[in-house]
């Protein structure tokens, strides 16, 4: 088999070792003579899997035991839809006059498309944007315009686009939630679950297939929802069914459960945070060597997993792409909105991908 690296924003690469268990229990799951995606979600061999998988990631993630962990399907972009529909009944503390208001900090293309959807259902103020700016930072927390009595404040904590990543935790007022868009940093640092209401994030970066929407939330936010929230996305529901109101994607939470075990092996989130920093430190060292390339973003927050990038001269684009390609790193173009490259290096990414990146990137500047 060629060996190829692939620096895909997501749907992405996932670990080798899980992708092999996989194919060996794909047809005959543990003796039972069946494949996981062939199993009842209520039978016995499948709740054993969604327990596991639970069970793990609550210890990845050190998650309190007031917090549901929810395996959901819609995506990030239907999770905009969802919270609002989910917090958006909650009486107000401190008791404030008027429509609802989200507060949202707009950072990039994800927090972008959160606070549009979001304005369907409430009022939104915008507490701070770095859109002037090109997204190239977090605004400081001490400008945000925060609004007193919101809703939730929405913050997206990783911008995949924009390769934007926080390095703090959001302060909020007694009594407003966190609600934080981690779809492309999750299980890659450590974080402090309790100072969120709700975390959300797509499996396609971290965690495993497309299909599958992880959202982890603190109990108390589960009576808050508008009486419109279809059932199927009623956290409530969800969280007093165990993800099995309707049926969850079965396959995608397999998969899922195969990566969080891997990842405990490996030493858990605390040494992939390690590996990760380790990573990103020899990437950003080859393109901020001299002006060949550039990354516009601050220094403080980078991302670790995200890193677009240009070439001062962008004529030699697609040579760089096809060069790239022939050496089997796949997938650096960026994203059709911002153009450039970038690479993506999520927890399945092993450092030697990043070193041939890098190898190339100094091959290509001629150095
Ligand atoms: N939020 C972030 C941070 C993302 O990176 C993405 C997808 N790349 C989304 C939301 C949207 O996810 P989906 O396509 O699963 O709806």
């Amino acid at each position: 088999m060629t060996q190829v690296f692939n620096f895909s924003a997501g749907p992405a690469v996932l670990p080798k070792e899980v992708l092999q268990q996989a194919a060996a229990e794909m047809l005959d799951w543990h003796g039972s003579g069946m494949s996981v995606m062939e199993m009842s979600h209520r039978g016995p061999e499948f709740i054993s899997i969604y327990k596991q998988a639970e069970s793990d990631l609550r210890e990845l993630l050190a998650v309190p035991a007031n917090y549901k962990i929810l395996f959901m399907q819609g995506g990030g972009l239907g999770m905009n839809a969802v919270i609002p529909l989910n917090l958006l009944g909650r009486v107000r503390e401190p008791a404030t006059p008027g429509p609802a208001v989200i507060d949202f900090v707009h950072t990039g293309s994800w927090s972008g498309k959160s606070l549009k959807e979001a304005a369907r259902y409430a009022n939104v103020n915008v507490a701070a944007s770095s859109q002037a700016e090109g997204f190239t930072h977090v605004p400081p927390e001490d400008a945000w315009k925060l609004t007193e009595g919101a809703a939730y404040l929405h913050v997206c904590t990783n911008e995949t686009i924009d390769g934007v990543e926080y390095n703090f935790v959001p302060r909020v007022s007694d009594g407003v939630p966190l609600v934080a868009d981690m779809s492309s940093h999750i299980l890659s640092r450590q974080i402090d679950v309790s100072k969120y209401g709700v975390i959300f994030a797509g499996a396609q970066k971290n965690i495993g297939p497309a299909g599958l929407t992880l959202v982890i939330v603190r109990e108390d936010l589960l009576e808050h929802a508008l009486p419109i929230c279809p059932s199927a996305f009623h956290w409530k529901n969800v969280a007093e069914h165990e993800s099995m109101f309707n049926t969850p994607p079965t396959y995608g939470i397999y998969i899922a459960g195969l990566v969080f075990a891997h990842l405990k092996a490996l030493g858990g989130v605390a040494a992939m945070e390690q590996r990760n920093i380790e990573k990103a430190r020899l990437l950003y060292a080859a393109l901020d060597q001299d002006d060949f390339y550039s990354n516009r973003v601050d220094v403080s927050c980078r991302s670790r997993m995200n890193i677009p990038f240009y070439l001062r001269d962008e004529s030699l684009n697609e040579k760089f792409l096809a060069g790239a390609k022939a050496r089997g790193l796949l997938q650096l173009k960026g994203h059709k909105s911002v153009g450039g490259m970038r690479a993506s290096i999520y927890n399945a990414m092993p450092i030697e991908g990043v070193q041939a990146l890098v190898d190339y990137l100094n091959e290509f500047a001629g150095r």
